[in-house]
């Protein structure tokens, strides 16, 4: 089963949403004490109870509060949108493969959204989340900006931060970039699915490289680019190192090679004002810090993620003189 992932299927591999579900008892009531059982003997042949509630509630419907109550009263029954068997065959070979079950199930749930996602694009992680928190509260509404806000997410993977800005920033304009065939599509695709297809534009461009017609005109650029060093490629959890791709992943040497792309051009892009902000390994502060300042970027902070490890960089363009900030409501 190695190589079973075909990278270049964007496709999740076992659609279980739509159609499919509809299968032969697909779905289907189950007392609560079968469940537990079934439930237990799955976890007997490894994984987590979190990974496997996970996939209760992404393929069966299972929400998280009715698990719990399953616990409360096994008596009762419980309806799941999807077989066992099919819940359980996805658990199988995600035990034999390693394959995330995100793409199993070709979804992952990340801040208010659920986005579709697939081999070959970087699964949205819970700490990029605040990306979106820092923008909300870091990005100035500036006293004479030019209408509408323009705003990059560079190295936009499966669009989880352009749907998220697009959502947020209503009446925006937004440019998300890849490098990826496969990232434009599923970027695209999760754009369409929250209805803010149209005020984002998609465009292939390795980093800066065919971003010119945006120079001086982005009051935000937003980035998650790979940061871990390669050496550490190979101690990655193998759901990831076997699975996710490189692309995304592997910052060189020293993990910085795409931070410095990235910085090294920031300046000549963002509007006089605007904000960079961007996510970088556990211990990449410092460096990313000092790249920052070098370049001229002015502001510079750092800013820690929910376990308090410094997570996040920002900084600004110089302002005109005289322009004022105030946050957005
Ligand atoms: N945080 C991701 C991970 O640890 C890495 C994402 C990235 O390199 N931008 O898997």
């Amino acid at each position: 089963m190695e190589n079973f992932v075909d990278q270049s299927q964007p496709d999740a591999l076992f659609p279980l949403k739509g159609d499919a579900a509809r299968g032969p008892s697909a779905a289907g009531t189950i007392r609560g004490d079968e469940l537990l059982v079934w439930r237990r003997a799955l976890l007997r042949r490894g994984g987590g109870a979190v990974d496997l509630d996970w996939l209760l509630e992404m393929a069966g419907g299972l929400s998280w509060s009715q698990m719990q109550s399953v616990f409360l009263h096994p008596e009762r029954s419980y309806r799941l949108d999807t077989s066992l068997e099919a819940i359980e065959t996805l658990w199988n070979h995600h035990l034999q493969t390693d394959v995330p079950l995100q793409y199993l199930v070709g979804l992952c749930p990340w801040r208010d959204l659920e986005l579709e996602v697939g081999p070959g694009v970087l699964i949205p992680r819970q700490e990029t989340e605040l990306l979106v928190e820092l923008a909300l509260s870091l990005m100035p509404a500036a006293v004479h900006p030019r209408p509408p806000l323009v705003w990059l997410d560079l190295g936009t993977g499966s669009g989880c931060l352009a749907v998220a800005l697009a959502l947020a920033f209503p009446e925006s304009s937004g440019w998300a970039v890849d490098c990826s065939d496969l990232a434009l599509a599923r970027a695209e695709t999760n754009l369409e699915r929250y209805g803010c297809r149209n005020s984002v534009r998609l465009l292939q461009s390795h980093w800066w490289q065919c971003l010119d017609v945006l120079q001086g005109q982005l009051d935000l650029i937003v980035t998650n680019p790979p940061y871990i060093p390669t050496s550490l490629l190979a101690n990655l959890d193998p759901v990831v190192r076997q699975h996710e791709p490189l692309l995304a992943l592997d910052g060189g040497e020293d993990g910085l090679d795409s931070i410095r792309s990235v910085v090294a051009e920031a300046k000549t892009y963002l509007a006089p004002g605007g904000l960079l902000l961007m996510e970088h390994h556990h211990d990449q502060s410092n460096a990313v810090i000092d790249l920052l300042v070098s370049v001229g970027l002015s502001q510079p902070q750092s800013h820690r993620d929910l376990e308090g490890i410094l997570r996040f960089v920002s900084a600004r363009q110089v302002a005109i003189p005289g322009m004022q900030f105030s946050p957005f409501p």
